[in-house]
């Protein structure tokens, strides 16, 4: 089922009151499904520290318990130093001797006591303040490594915090029972390793439909609500919700009434999903007889599993980045060829598309010295970071070329947008078949070489680059946010992240020509082929193969086998003579209600 009108707010709004049916507030919804459950906070929100005026007798007092927030973080850190040198061994450890340096640093201590007596505020709001202060000095240092210990920091501050709010770190890896996860925002580290038995839906402050909190939900299969700003601070810890991924809504300390109702919905919402799986193993095609090719979109080797046998489609994205997070050294040359392997052969006969590393923007890898830059997704990004480090590019390069023996793989770079740019990404994957050969090793010498068009200045440059690549795959992930310079993880302006502007229609439309004049094949892997409201358009396009979370498969495929491929042509037409997102998405609509009127909740 899909929203009509997933046009998204630019802040969340909070309507409803505690007397009807609880506190309703409303964000952009990510991955659909209900799920009635308990809320639990996590994570310490800097923004959300209360201002207090102590009483001057209270100084002492409130000093003093500053004092034993510290002990106590001082404690819990060797804790963990302890349990981190056990399980990865002291090298690894040390990395908590800076946090633990932090804890004991006194001059930051005395100016924290300091303020708190003369200014007489509590100790949270010293204590957060002075480290904003030294964060705001650290961003201005020419020097990567003291940059980077800005983490550090951030992290240390939270633990005092916490400790001084009474509040307990949440071990995300394991709960003991289901719950909603509440976060200002959650990092790919806390999703990927997130207890997947008993997180049963994320909340968050921040993030947008293709923010990768957005991107993993989905591929993890949980519903969950992005963007609901400020309205965050309404849910308490223990707090029954309901939250709703699909209509981006979630309702506080429901009454009875609506909880009764959203039971309702729940049922109906799986005797919907056992409807579209009756239809999973049917043939993608469209009533005049094109068929299309489905391919899922992973970010980990076991989500393969489930799709093998569900569906019997390929991967179109392998994002290889999930791989190098949670780490706490890089994947070597034989990590990588395994997870590589597992995922090639478990879903062979169909093939697989790896994308090279793609970390910066949103993707942030802890122990990867990535340097902080002030627009990160106009900065070191995917194939500029691997460019400029060819040592961790040419591991990854062989591991690809050596899992091409064990399947069919095809390789993808991401974030193109110069030729030079495909051309050394191209001459290390020279370079690492050479070494190979060198070493008598295999590798498939006719992998498909396949680059992304995510970059505007790469999607108007497309026939220049067409004779270079096998193959291009469209990231419209990154082309919107890139073709109308607005942020993809930014709520506030959520509501210019337009995937119907008439520009991305006509970008799309000059890449697919380029690539069919010069015989190349294109796919799609944005969220774009996965939102039923748009695939006609992509369709008509001329895309035929697309590439998206395994959750939209059934869907989409429900929704291809009523159309016909002359209707999705059709619609094109009209929509290349539109000037606004709004018109092109009404065409959509109107498409969509009438070739499956199904697909819209009642
Ligand atoms: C995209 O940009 O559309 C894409 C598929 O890549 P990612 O979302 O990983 O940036
Ligand atoms: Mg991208």
């Amino acid at each position: 089922m899909l929203s009509k009108s997933s046009s998204k707010t630019n802040s969340a709004r909070t309507d409803g009151n505690l007397q009807s049916e609880g506190v309703r507030v409303s964000g952009i919804g990510v991955s659909a499904g209900i799920v009635i459950g308990e809320a639990l906070h996590v994570g310490h929100d800097g923004s959300n520290v209360e201002e207090i005026v102590l009483a001057p007798e209270e100084v002492d007092d409130e000093v003093a318990r500053f004092q034993e927030a510290l002990k106590a973080s001082e404690e819990q850190l060797e804790e963990v130093r302890a349990r981190a040198a056990e399980v990865l061994g002291e090298k690894d450890a040390r990395i908590f001797d800076a946090h633990l340096m932090l804890v004991a640093d006194q001059v930051l201590i005395e100016e924290v006591i300091e303020t708190i007596r003369n200014e007489r505020r509590n100790a949270e709001f010293v204590f957060n303040q002075v480290i904003e202060r030294y964060g705001q000095a650290l961003k201005q240092v020419d020097d990567t490594y003291i940059r980077d210990r800005l983490a550090d920091i951030r992290d240390v501050a939270d633990r005092v915090i916490r400790n001084l709010k009474g509040e307990k770190a949440v071990d995300l890896t394991r709960l003991d029972a289901p719950k909603i996860v509440i976060a200002r925002d959650l990092s790919p580290s806390d999703t990927a390793s997130m207890d997947r038995e008993n997180v049963i839906g994320f909340v968050t402050a921040l993030g947008s439909r293709t923010s990768h909190t957005a991107i993993m939900a989905r591929s993890m299969n949980i519903p969950a609500v992005v963007g609901i700003m400020d309205a965050l601070d309404q849910i308490r810890n223990g707090d029954e919700l309901i939250l709703d991924g699909l209509k981006g809504v979630v309702i506080i300390r429901p009454d009875d009434e609506t909880r009764q109702s959203y039971k309702e919905r729940i049922k109906s919402q799986i005797e919907w999903l056992k409807k579209i799986e009756t239809e999973a193993t049917l043939p993608t095609e469209t009533t005049d007889g094109f068929r299309v090719q489905l391919a899922a979109n992973i970010e980990l080797p076991e989500e393969v599993e489930s799709i093998r046998s569900s569906y019997g489609v390929g991967i179109g994205l392998f994002r290889t980045e999930y791989l190098f997070i949670n780490q706490t050294e890089l994947p070597n040359e034989e990590q990588q060829l395994a997870a590589y392997r597992k995922v090639v052969e478990d879903i062979y006969p169909e093939s697989t598309i790896i994308r090279t590393l793609d970390i910066g923007g949103d993707k942030f890898i802890s122990n990867l010295r990535v340097p902080s830059d002030l627009n990160p997704f106009l900065g070191m990004r995917a194939i500029r970071f691997c460019l400029s480090r060819p040592d961790i590019f040419m591991i990854q390069l062989r591991a690809i070329l050596r899992a091409s023996t064990h399947g069919k793989v095809r390789i993808l770079f991401p974030m193109i947008s110069t030729i030079e740019e495909v051309q050394q990404a191209l001459d290390y994957l020279q370079q690492a078949r050479a070494e190979l050969d060198a070493e008598g090793i295999h590798y498939n010498r006719h992998m498909d070489v396949g680059i992304m068009i995510e970059v505007p200045a790469a999607a108007l440059l497309a026939d220049q680059l067409a004779p270079y690549v096998d193959f291009f795959s469209l990231g419209t992930n990154d082309l919107i946010q890139y073709a109308l310079a607005a942020d993809r993880a930014n709520p506030d302006i959520a509501y210019l992240y337009q995937p119907s502007h008439p520009s991305i229609i006509r970008l799309i439309k000059d890449v697919v020509h380029a690539a069919y004049a010069h015989g190349k094949w294109v796919s799609i892997c944005g969220e774009m082929a996965g939102e039923p409201l748009l695939v006609p358009l992509v369709l008509g396009l001329g895309i035929h193969e697309l590439s998206m979370g395994a959750v939209s498969i059934g869907l989409i495929k429900r929704l291809i086998r009523r159309m016909a491929m002359h209707e999705a042509e059709h619609l094109v037409e009209k929509a290349l003579d539109c000037g606004t997102a709004a018109e092109v998405r009404k065409l959509c609509e109107d498409f969509v209600q009438r070739v499956a009127p199904d697909l819209f909740p009642g």
